[in-house]
């Protein structure tokens, strides 16, 4: 079959990336102000990510023999079937795709993806059927032949060393970024494991992607060798949320790094509690170069009623300064909006923000993505049910203590108060001279 993996995407002027949110997508709106466009403008050129789920699609029906493409915002006019990743931003778009391919041609159309899943309905108005749940073993049997029509349930892999490489070769690997906390390009993604063991609240990740399975160190390392010997990748992220909770685990992946004499940069996310010194320097000696931490709040009542768990204070400042130290790059994440929050603890976390000095922060707005239990439990609170505003920047649901006016308001001076500061932009530019 000739297959084509099919990306619909908005011409909306901020930064869409479809693979972040659990893969449900962001569009980074900071505000109206000239400094906040500014800030969107930088974003929009720094960060761009594959749609990870893509990578494994075409590989495992490549395997088979398929002959499998990517496109853009393209009708296909000879494909036998095309898959379409969908997402809660740009859901619109994609759906108009479908249509307008519905209309023109007689070509089966399938999506996948978390947004999907949970909004199926809206989906199969255009599509034949829709995957629910991570799509591969379902996609195992569309390369054997076997076209599933409507919802189909497809059971997420456990063993993940049995999923191939992601087949990148026929995406556009020299536009994928994630400056500034991974110059060095080609840059790729990778995951070393899928799901959490934490169920934070209004987690999207962990409703798509449920419990923590992992890959063994050795078949990770083998991925990154391929990637640098087929793709010549020097920059890598890997998207697991905790990539250091085994600290043993992570180790491994570095000292086999290390072994294998693999020169790349690279970055992880995790949680501050699953870091020290030792392991740092070790990961700093395999390439580690940015870590992405969530810190969410400074208010450690308001963290723990969102079931998140938070490290000290101390902790999470001890570990900044030895990665600035080191030359590690930082990105830290708060979210505003969380139940109880007030004006005075946003301006408290801002300011938490700017103490920290990381060399990212990103600033979003608590969203009740649907398939969530923060959804389920607030619904009733939804006064904005167009969902192409749940872009994690724009809020949707009343908060008993906060507007709407004052949450975007409260981001939006959180953006330019954070990056138009002296010490920042010292910072900054000390960064680009490195
Ligand atoms: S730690 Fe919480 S927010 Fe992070 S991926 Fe796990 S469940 Fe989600």
């Amino acid at each position: 079959m000739k297959i084509t993996l099919l990306n619909a995407l908005s011409d909306r002027e901020e930064c869409i990336n479809k693979d972040i949110m659990g893969g449900y997508g962001a569009a980074t709106r900071i505000g109206n102000s000239f400094l906040a466009k500014l800030i969107e403008s930088r974003k929009k050129s720094g960060v761009k990510l594959p749609i990870f789920a893509l990578g494994h699609i075409a590989a495992i029906l490549s395997n088979k023999g398929h002959q499998v493409e990517y496109k853009i915002n393209e009708i296909p006019l000879d494909s036998d079937l095309i898959l379409m990743p969908s997402s809660i931003v740009d859901h619109k778009i994609e759906l108009e795709y479908a249509q307008k391919i519905k209309q023109q041609t007689k070509t089966i159309i399938g999506f996948i993806g978390p947004f999907a899943s949970v909004q199926p309905e809206l989906y199969l108005k255009h599509a034949d059927f829709v995957i629910k749940n991570e799509p591969e073993q379902i996609v195992m049997e569309i390369a054997e032949g076997k076209i599933p029509k409507g919802l189909v349930d497809s059971k997420p892999i456990q063993d993940l060393d049995t999923l191939p490489y992601p087949q990148w070769d026929i995406f556009p690997i020299e536009d994928y970024s994630y400056s500034p906390v991974i110059n060095k390009k080609p840059f790729i993604s990778i995951l070393s494991s899928r799901g959490c063991i934490f169920s934070c609240f209004y987690c999207p990740y962990k409703a798509y992607y449920g419990n923590w399975r992992l890959r063994t160190p050795e078949n990770i390392v083998k991925e990154i060798k391929y990637l640098k010997d087929k793709f010549q990748i020097k920059g890598l992220l890997f998207r697991d949320p905790l990539f250091t909770y085994n600290k043993e685990r992570a180790k491994q992946i570095a000292e086999l790094i290390i072994k294998e004499d693999i020169d790349i940069e690279w970055a992880c996310e995790t949680h501050f509690d699953y870091l020290d010194a030792n392991l740092i320097d070790i990961l700093y000696k395999s390439g580690l170069r940015g870590l992405n931490v969530g810190i969410e709040s400074t208010n450690q009542e308001i963290l723990q009623k969102a079931m998140r768990k938070s490290a000290t204070i101390e902790k999470q400042n001890e570990i900044v300064a030895y990665c600035h130290k080191k030359g590690i790059r930082v990105s830290a994440f708060y979210i505003f909006g969380l139940p109880d929050d007030t004006e005075e603890s946003i301006l408290k976390t801002i300011e938490y923000a700017k103490q920290l000095n990381t060399n990212v922060a990103q600033f979003f707005i608590l969203t009740p993505f649907p398939g969530t239990p923060f959804y389920e439990k607030t619904k009733d609170k939804i006064y904005d049910t167009n969902f192409a505003h749940y872009d994690s920047y724009t809020p949707v649901i009343h908060h008993s203590k906060l507007t709407k006016e004052q949450l975007l308001k409260l981001k939006e001076k959180a953006f330019i108060s954070y990056y138009f500061r002296p010490r920042y932009i010292l910072k900054f530019l000390k960064n680009r001279i490195k």
